[in-house]
């Protein structure tokens, strides 16, 4: 598995597995077990998905050492103050059955995100985070955040996929030395982006899936992706992106395929994030 070195020289597995909306019983344990033995060693979670305690129980019964793992778990947006942020990792940290987490989010930049950041950066220099990072910010949330922040964040978790490419904040990301890493990476779902035409010609020519010429896609872009499946074989495919290469006149043609079409909230409803 390729691996990202975050600005901090921790190094996270490129590709991993997303678990929203996957239910707290067997089909969690199951399909992290599919994805160990596919050769998965990333797993991203969140307080707001109800399923970190499934997740421990599946690693902590799995075959492989704790160093070799990559969890990353998520902050939840009732949490505003700084000792609430402390309670709120503790409390993760537990679900999942960790002595430390390799990586820490603030999910939304809802209410308090400068105190809840100045938490992180204190568990993080006790050593219960190895990587501190945000999800759903973008350029202004970003530059309130660096006004008070003294470790910058390693990544920015965001929504991206072909019919939304980010292009904007991909480019600020990169030159705060943040890495993107992509959210709902198969558009989740919720458009015809699996079975685009331009997808699909570009897939038969590497006898591969869509789904494996998106993901390749944002692996190009230099992009960390967590794609989620509970299906073994889909599990097995999406990891399978490692031994082809998108040509540079099929990456711009897949960058022809933005519509800025996002498929699910706007960071910047302070109505729905209030
Ligand atoms: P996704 O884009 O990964 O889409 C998942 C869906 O795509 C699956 O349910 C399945 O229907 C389909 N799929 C998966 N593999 C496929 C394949 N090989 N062929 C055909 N169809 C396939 O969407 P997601 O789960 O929302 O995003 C991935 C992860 O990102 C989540 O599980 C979660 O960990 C994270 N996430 C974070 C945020 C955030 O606010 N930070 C929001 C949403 C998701």
């Amino acid at each position: 598995m390729e691996t990202i070195t975050l600005n901090n020289g921790v190094k996270i597995p490129q590709l991993g597995l997303g678990v929203f909306k996957v239910a707290d019983d067997q089909t969690l344990i199951d399909s992290i077990n599919a994805a160990l033995a596919a050769g998965y060693r990333h797993f991203d979670t969140a307080k707001i998905y109800h399923n970190e305690d499934g997740v421990g129980t599946a690693l902590a019964n799995a075959d492989v050492k704790r160093e070799e793992l990559f969890v990353t778990s998520k902050l939840w947006d009732n949490v505003t103050t700084y000792d609430e942020t402390k309670r709120a990792f503790e409390a993760s940290l537990k679900r999942l059955k960790l002595d430390y987490l390799d990586m820490y989010l603030i999910h939304w930049p809802s209410a308090g995100y400068n105190e809840k950041w100045r938490a992180m950066e204190d568990l993080y220099h006790d050593g219960l985070i190895k990587a501190i990072g945000v999800s759903n910010f973008e350029a202004n949330h970003l530059e309130k955040l660096l006004t008070t922040a003294k470790v910058v964040p390693v990544v920015d978790q965001i929504e991206t996929h072909p019919y939304f490419q980010q292009t904007t904040l991909h480019a600020l990301l990169h030159d705060l030395d943040i890495r993107h890493e992509a959210w709902g990476p198969l558009g989740q779902g919720k458009s015809d982006v699996l079975t685009n035409p331009v997808l699909a010609e570009i897939a038969a020519a590497h006898h591969k899936s869509t789904a494996q010429v998106i993901l390749r896609w944002h692996i190009q872009r230099g992009e960390i992706v967590i794609p989620k499946s509970i299906h073994q074989n889909r599990i097995e495919q999406n990891i399978d992106v490692f031994d082809f290469k998108l040509t540079a006149a099929e990456m711009i043609a897949i960058a022809g395929l933005n519509k800025d079409q996002r498929g699910s909230s706007d960071p910047q409803d302070e109505t729905w994030l209030a």
